[in-house]
């Protein structure tokens, strides 16, 4: 019995071990499946692997680098390795939206999207990976370049490098805004009314992994072998939850977002199709979770109503709360809300992560009207802008909703314009304006869902003497420091410096 026991416990140890680098000699992660017991298991297992989003009730599927790998082989639970299918996809063209780009086409067409729409169309060049590929970003606004009292939006696909539906749908978004705008009145409106901002590949290096003329060979991790979708902080597990250092694309993001403040976001995956909405590490559910139903449940109903039967219906009829379904740390949609007070959700697009070419026009033809409804949302709610009562100068202040507001999810308003974006689902609130160095402010108001409430607020100063305060200026700067959290989770400036080097102006706080 004893030898029993002993050959069950070394030899799967004992295989695994041996066939480990053989596992790892193509790609540096591996995909496979395994069943798991319960919940309270799976959330255990997944702060070693990288759960993935087809997991279901039933079985997990994962990936796993080798330190990962290892980790898990220790903890003898059966798996079963998926091998990496090998895509044979005709790839169509870009007037018809059936194609995947290859590296420099998608660069060239980033870079010709503002060429040729250069009033409401800027393109930022966000980092340069060691690859030599880059994070690019477009900004598109009817006076693009120049901060107005708009909700800043952004939308950013395929931080995992083998779902890429996202991908094509953002450039082909980004194309349908521009050549709509001045002919379609709705988008004319979105563009004339929100900072939009849209990046349609935030892995280069795990989508381009097989060279960069196509996509058949994506990973889902980066060049190190990271999972970039585990790497950010996280509320509940602080900086490095995964371990590893801030990669290069997440430094780059970090830059991003503490430079643009962003009041609502999504990022696009797949395996499945659902939206998911935070949070994902932790149990306790948002202030606002039954705002992220509504907007969920819109996002679903529009993509149903718009495709053919059983497109868009996973779980609960396509709408999920992240930690319902399984436990993510250092997942980019928890670090945005919690650290960013931005709104941000993650949409699965399609079950199949690269789909066939040819599935990408139905995919676009599901989704665009969701994607534009969404971005409509961080129009609405509560809204305004924020001064000194005294020299009228904006002024950063934090927004709360009384009896409400928990784990983070007060807003601020935002310099250089002093506008505070607030998202709520109908009702009536309380809700208090609070700033050092001023008298708070509590108003009560009435938020309907689809509509903009807005109510512009003037503090007054607290040492007020009838001069004007010559400190405003440094308050500000103190401020604003504060309020981006890098006490919390200092990292390396040189990539918030290097960001918008191009741009004259402080990096930090706005982006002009
Ligand atoms: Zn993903």
């Amino acid at each position: 019995m004893i030898k029993k026991i002993l050959f069950l416990i070394l030899i799967p140890i004992f295989c695994c071990s041996q066939n480990i680098d053989e596992i790892f000699s193509n790609r540096g992660e591996v995909y496979f499946s395994f069943e798991y017991e319960n919940k309270s298991q799976l959330n255990h297992i997944s702060d070693i692997i990288s759960i993935d989003h087809k997991t279901n009730s039933e079985l997990a599927f994962a990936y796993a680098n080798k330190k990962e790998f290892e980790k898990f082989l220790k903890l003898n639970i059966n798996y079963n390795i998926i091998e990496k299918k090998v895509l044979n996809f005709k790839n169509g063209n870009k007037s018809s939206w059936n194609y995947y780009p290859t590296y420099q086409q998608y660069v060239n067409m980033m870079t010709a999207f503002s060429d040729s729409f250069p009033d409401i169309c800027k393109l930022h060049h966000l980092g340069t990976l060691n690859s030599g590929r880059e994070i690019l970003i477009v900004q598109i606004s009817n006076n693009v370049g120049k901060k107005e009292n708009e909700p800043s939006f952004l939308y950013t696909s395929s931080m995992h490098g083998d779902e890429l539906a996202g991908y094509i749908l953002s450039l082909r978004l980004i194309d349908y805004i521009l050549n709509g705008y001045g002919n379609n009145a709705r988008l004319t409106s979105l563009v004339n009314n929100i900072d939009i901002w849209i990046n349609p590949l935030a892995n280069p290096d795990g989508a381009y992994y097989g060279g960069n003329q196509n996509v058949w060979s994506a990973v889902r991790y980066n060049a190190n072998w990271v999972d970039l979708n585990r790497n950010y902080p996280d509320p509940e597990d602080g900086p490095h939850p995964d371990g590893n250092p801030y990669q290069e694309e997440t430094n780059i993001f970090l830059g991003l977002t503490d430079s643009i403040n962003f009041n609502m976001a999504a990022n696009m995956h797949g395996g499945v199709e659902v939206c998911n909405y935070p949070w994902d590490t932790w149990s306790n559910l948002t202030a606002d979770h039954v705002w992220w139903q509504y907007v969920s449940t819109e996002y679903a109903d529009s993509c149903q109503a718009n495709s053919g039967s059983g497109y868009f219906d996973y779980l609960n009829d396509g709408v999920t709360n992240g930690w319902d379904w399984y436990e993510v740390d250092g997942g980019r949609q928890d670090y945005m809300n919690y650290f960013k007070y931005c709104r941000e959700f993650t949409l699965e697009l399609s079950n199949d992560k690269i789909p066939d070419p040819n599935d990408l026009p139905d995919l676009w033809d599901a989704n665009y009207p969701s994607l534009l409804n969404y971005m409509e949302q961080s129009l609405f709610g509560l809204r305004g802008i924020v001064t000194d009562s005294i020299t009228s100068n904006p002024l950063i202040a934090k927004v709360e909703v009384n009896w409400h507001d928990t784990d983070s999810s007060h807003v601020y308003s935002n310099l250089p314009i002093g506008n505070y974006h607030r998202y709520l689902y109908q009702g009536n609130y309380e809700v208090t304006f609070s700033k050092s160095g001023y008298h708070s402010k509590k108003i009560n108001v009435s938020v309907l869902n689809n509509a903009t409430t807005i109510e512009d607020i003037q503090l007054v100063p607290l040492n007020y003497v009838g001069v004007e305060n010559k400190n405003t200026t440094q308050q500000k700067s103190i401020h604003s420091v504060d309020i981006i959290g890098r006490e919390i989770h200092p990292r390396n400036n040189k990539i918030l410096f290097n960001i918008f080097e191009n741009e004259k102006i402080d990096k930090r706080i706005i982006i002009e």
